[in-house]
């Protein structure tokens, strides 16, 4: 609640929507313990907040209903109405955000692996080698909130979920298929795992880790690679793999870009269907699975929740990383993460993100006339630039792609002094050219100019 409060200086409407974040985790490898936390953000905001853990020995609690009965009590009282500071407020639940094997435990249905498994439709697995698959062929009735409520897919449910039965939650549309979950550690792991390391060449590397350590990939080790690094790297496999491929990869491009979602969802939700199809005929059906087949309910997804970042885990896990930071020993668990979130919460808002800050002060030319401090590195809330970096490539409003080499404080704005390259050209062109995703082929430095920060679209990579 001090963490809450000091966010609410900031909302100024009187109901606040937040999203409730579930999943567990082993905080020790020498001890058998498990870790549930149910956290919180208020929706448009970056800071998350614990609501409650459960700590115990077992991989999950045992029973949900005790589980859950303090969080859903003290969601009530919140959602009939509470006062801080002299202001009346009232508490919602926007969105449940968990993995799929928790948002089935959450919504008493069924896991993956069963034959009922799909959180959008009625599609019935069929078993193929060791797992269930989907047929991409064979098209089923979808659920919806109400199908869902009154459990009329008797073979899918496995009970009342007291997140429907108490707080009225719906079981579909404030359950999004998130792409921590699905896209990267899920889809994309499974292509570079089971299915394209074949096709590496011995030389495949990458920056920071060679692709062959993919074992140890994290979720956003996945997500640079699917969004940004695949497309040329991925170029040396055979032309069909690739160009499979980049059916996803262009997809997940378009959900996760808040303004091409506009546009373009209806062609992102062709190029995935078209993925599942066409990696049945490369891999076998044998890639379809629970996870692949998610992909042809995504788009309807995100035109409920907007694009991927607006309902994803990234923010909820990397909170996860840094409760486990918290644990110094395997002895008293719980008391160790609630002395130590009570210390974080009293130093709060110190953690908090200014908007935009200038590090690094030089006094290195080129300045170009531009009379004022000159810096090596800019934060602003969503990007930073670095000099003599990979971070130091930039995309402006007119679409050049931009190399900075000096970053000035004037009076009036803040310069970026750099060059722009002179050569552009596609990477690749299907399903689209790589222009309409900023990807481009760059060659030839221009003269040195300048640019305020206002000029500037995008960090490019
Ligand atoms: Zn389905």
């Amino acid at each position: 609640m001090t963490v809450l409060s000091k966010e609410l200086e900031s909302v100024l409407s009187d109901v606040i929507e937040v999203d409730v974040f579930f999943d567990g985790f082993s905080p020790h490898n020498s001890v058998r313990r498990t870790l549930w936390p149910i956290a919180g953000s208020i929706v448009g905001k970056k800071e998350v907040f614990i609501i409650a853990i459960w700590c115990g020995e077992t991989k999950n609690p045992s029973d949900l209903d005790i589980f859950l009965n303090d969080f859903i009590n003290e969601t009530l009282e919140l959602m009939d109405g509470f006062t801080v500071r002299n202001k009346h407020y009232k508490l919602k639940i926007r969105n449940v955000i968990a993995d799929a094997p928790a948002r089935a435990w959450l919504k008493r249905v069924n896991q993956y692996g069963r034959k009922f498994a799909c959180e959008r439709c009625t599609i019935k697995g069929e078993w193929f080698g060791n797992r269930i698959t989907y047929p991409p062929d064979k098209e089923a009735p979808l659920r919806t909130d109400e199908t869902l409520f009154e459990q009329t897919h008797k073979e899918y449910h496995k009970g009342v979920s007291p997140l429907a039965s108490r707080l009225n939650l719906k079981l579909l549309s404030q359950f999004p298929l998130e792409s921590f979950h699905l896209f990267y550690l899920g889809v994309m792991k499974r292509i570079v795992s089971n299915f394209l390391e074949p096709f590496f060449p011995s030389d495949f590397v990458r920056r920071p880790r060679r692709l062959s350590d993919w074992k140890y990939f994290k979720g956003t080790e996945f997500r640079r690679l699917l969004l940004y690094d695949s497309f040329l790297i991925f170029q040396k496999l055979p032309q069909e793999v690739y160009q499979n491929f980049l059916l996803f990869a262009c997809a997940v491009r378009i959900l996760a870009d808040p303004m091409l979602i506009k546009d373009y969802a209806t062609d992102a939700d062709k190029l995935l269907r078209l993925f599942v199809e066409h990696s049945c005929q490369i891999y076998g059906l044998v890639f379809v699975v629970y996870n692949v087949h998610h992909l042809i309910h995504i788009v309807a997804n995100c035109q409920l929740h907007g694009s991927l970042e607006e309902f994803s885990a990234f923010k909820f896990e990397s909170f996860l990383g840094h409760l486990k930071d918290l644990l110094h020993t395997p002895g008293r668990t719980l008391s160790q993460i609630v002395c130590r979130t009570m210390e974080k919460a009293r130093l709060y808002p110190s953690f908090v993100t200014t908007e935009l800050s200038l590090e690094q002060c030089h006094d290195i030319r080129p300045t170009l006339g531009c009379q004022g401090k000159q810096y090596k590195k800019i934060r602003t809330s969503d990007k930073m630039f670095r000099l003599k970096s990979g971070d130091a490539y930039c995309l402006t409003k007119a679409n050049e792609v931009v190399r900075i080499e000096n970053i000035i404080n004037c009076t009036d704005n803040i310069y970026f002094i750099g060059r722009r390259f002179r050569e552009k050209c596609d990477l690749f062109f299907y399903p689209f050219r790589s222009s309409c995703f900023n990807i481009y082929i760059v060659n030839d430095l221009g003269s040195l100019r300048k640019w305020c920060l206002n000029d500037i679209k995008k960090k490019v990579l």
